[in-house]
């Protein structure tokens, strides 16, 4: 490919609205222009990208034994209220009506279409397993579209859904995707975690796993033990922290006044309390039902863990009104004693000796409150929100913490969809059965960006082989002198009677302009035939290691073909 020819604009500004380094360099190089917020026009060399990533999906999920299919993007509103989600899934769901008044919505996922499809093809248990594929465009209108193809709006997905008659079978079709996830994941050049999950919206019962790309950019957070192989999303993470049930202060509690301390920090800052020893309470609405909430002062609510205890679908905090109505004390003096709510608490706080706690009168608190002596509570369990230094639950090693970006998503749905459609099979027996459900993501297009972030550096991408636009850049530095242009020429033919993906910089430009276009766009072999053709030698430079060598016209050739494939 010429780049004369070649429809690329290199941007030499950085673009205000890009926040993050994948999203400044991707329309840097000239992959990608945004449309309108959360929605790209991708660009040749973005495309070429996008689709070598596909390739790699498509390789292995065929070789895991995945059929591909295309649903559509269009799906009727019908299909939602059936399963129950056009009430759940909420704002990101993009509705609208077509011409004959019916509703309509852009799927942000194909659970329900892909049910309906089973439903009435798959009749018999010797139509099962399967597992069906697509690589599809996907629409969540995400509250916050950002860090380009990051968090789109408008983004590609490839999704597979299984399909079998028993829970083993299930397990089976879960590892096939999950090995298959983590072949594609290092085939793209990434350096990931798989954690378990939090099954989110989709739901489901049985378990989840991601696959998080760490970068410092990504927007979950990750708790992983260095000695065992625990790793979890912060959502369901759990530490262990000191303390044990048993040991319980004998000191009686002791009411003091803490006048203008209505926060935790003030409350150590004035009156000298160690957050740690503060049982905190919080006052949720779940479902509209208000609760009581103890955590100790260093801690926080993690709001996921508390709905699954719960088992609400929502849990909001109450306002500092509602607060007042039900406990008597605004924000800073409730605790847990004599309160006309139920009352949840942290594992943490029921394990206390004792702690200081709020007296549910303004300006109040009292200390050597003793959890199971001076209050009760209708349940406990974890939900505080666990963080690094914390105790690996399997092995106690202290846990560390991460960022990553979630790049991919197994689910093991069981028969959530099948039951809600009547997805069912006749087995062996003559018995009808709903089919037991997996549901498995990629995001496609946002792996390009979690590609970006872990293979950049100041000058620009520096691309892995496999996923590269072009494998080789051949740079003619000054196209006047005809040695120059035809040894690059050369090279290219020979290059690409080889197999090899070249892109030539036939322009016009200045050495300097070239060589930072070459950079910024991260084809992984630069080949730069200069004054030094006239001894028969050109420079090889590698993008990612900046090594340069200088080699034969022969030798060079040798050399690309060899770095290609040996990927
Ligand atoms: P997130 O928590 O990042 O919103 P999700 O849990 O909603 O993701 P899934 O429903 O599991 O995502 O979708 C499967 C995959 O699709 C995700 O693992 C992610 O890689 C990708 N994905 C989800 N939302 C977006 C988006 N707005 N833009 C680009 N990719 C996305
Ligand atoms: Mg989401």
């Amino acid at each position: 490919m010429r780049q004369s020819h070649f429809f690329v604009q290199t941007l030499r500004e950085v673009p205000a609205e890009a926040e993050v380094p994948s999203h400044r360099l991707m329309l840097r190089a000239g992959m990608i222009r945004q449309v309108v917020s959360g929605v790209y026009s991708y660009l040749p060399l973005g495309y070429r990208v996008l689709r070598k990533i596909e390739a790699i999906v498509r390789e292995e999920m065929d070789r895991a034994g995945a059929q591909e299919v295309l649903l559509p993007a269009v799906q009727p509103a019908s299909l939602w209220q059936e399963s129950g989600r056009w009430d759940d899934y909420g704002k990101e769901l993009l509705r609208f009506e077509d011409r004959h008044q019916r509703m309509l919505v852009l799927g942000p996922t194909h659970e329900e279409v892909i049910t309906d499809l089973v439903r009435t093809e798959v009749r018999s248990y010797r139509q099962l397993p399967m597992t069906l594929y697509q690589i599809q465009t996907k629409f969540r209108d995400e509250v916050r579209p950002r860090f380009g193809v990051m968090r789109a709006r408008e983004f590609i997905m490839k999704d597979a859904y299984s399909f079998d008659v028993d829970e083993e079978g299930l397990d089976r079709s879960y590892r096939a995707m999950y090995q298959a996830y983590e072949q594609i994941f290092r085939r793209c050049g990434l350096e990931f975690r798989v954690v378990q999950a939090d099954p989110g919206a989709i739901g489901g019962e049985g378990g989840s796993h991601e696959f998080m790309v760490l970068s410092e950019v990504g927007e979950d957070t990750i708790l992983v033990c260095p000695a065992c192989d625990y790793a979890a999303n912060v959502e369901l993470a759990s530490g262990k922290v000191a303390g044990e049930d048993g040991r319980r202060s004998v000191s009686e509690k002791e009411r003091f006044l803490t006048p203008g301390a209505k926060t935790i920090e003030e409350l150590r800052d004035r009156y000298g309390l160690d957050p740690e020893t503060i049982i905190k309470v919080l006052v949720y609405r779940a479902d509209d039902r208000p609760v009581a909430v103890a955590i100790r002062g260093n801690d926080e609510v993690n709001e996921v863990k508390l709905k699954r205890l719960l088992g609400a679908r929502r849990v909001e905090l109450a306002d500092e009104e509602t607060v007042r109505a039900l406990t008597g004390t605004g924000f800073g003096s409730v605790g847990p004693m004599n309160l006309n709510m139920p009352l949840v608490v942290d594992d943490a706080v029921a394990s206390m000796p004792e702690g200081v706690a709020g007296g549910n009168e303004p300006d109040v608190h009292y200390r050597h409150v003793v959890p199971g002596r001076d209050f009760n509570w209708d349940s406990r369990g974890d939900i505080r929100t666990a963080r690094a230094g914390d105790r690996c639950v399997r092995c106690g090693a202290p846990l560390e913490e991460y960022r990553g970006i979630e790049v991919g998503h197994v689910f093991k749905l069981g028969t959530k969809y099948s039951e809600a459609l009547s997805a069912s099979f006749l087995d062996e027996r003559g018995v009808q059965r709903p089919v037991i459900m997996g549901c498995y993501g990629i995001g496609v297009s946002r792996l390009i960006a979690a590609a970006v972030e872990q293979h950049h550096d100041d000058k620009g991408i520096m691309w892995p082989m496999p996923i590269a636009p072009f494998h080789v850049h051949v740079l003619p530095v000054n196209l006047k002198d005809a040695a120059q242009r035809d040894a690059a020429e050369q090279l290219c033919t020979r290059l690409e009677d080889a197999g090899i993906e070249v892109l030539l910089d036939d322009r016009d430009e200045r050495p300097g302009v070239k060589f930072n276009d070459a950079d910024l766009m991260g084809i992984p072999i630069q080949l730069i035939v200069g004054k030094r053709i006239s001894e028969g030698l050109v420079e090889m430079k590698r993008r990612k290691t900046g090594e340069v060598t200088l080699l034969s016209p022969d030798e060079a050739v040798r050399a690309a073909v060899e770095a290609v494939r040996s990927v």
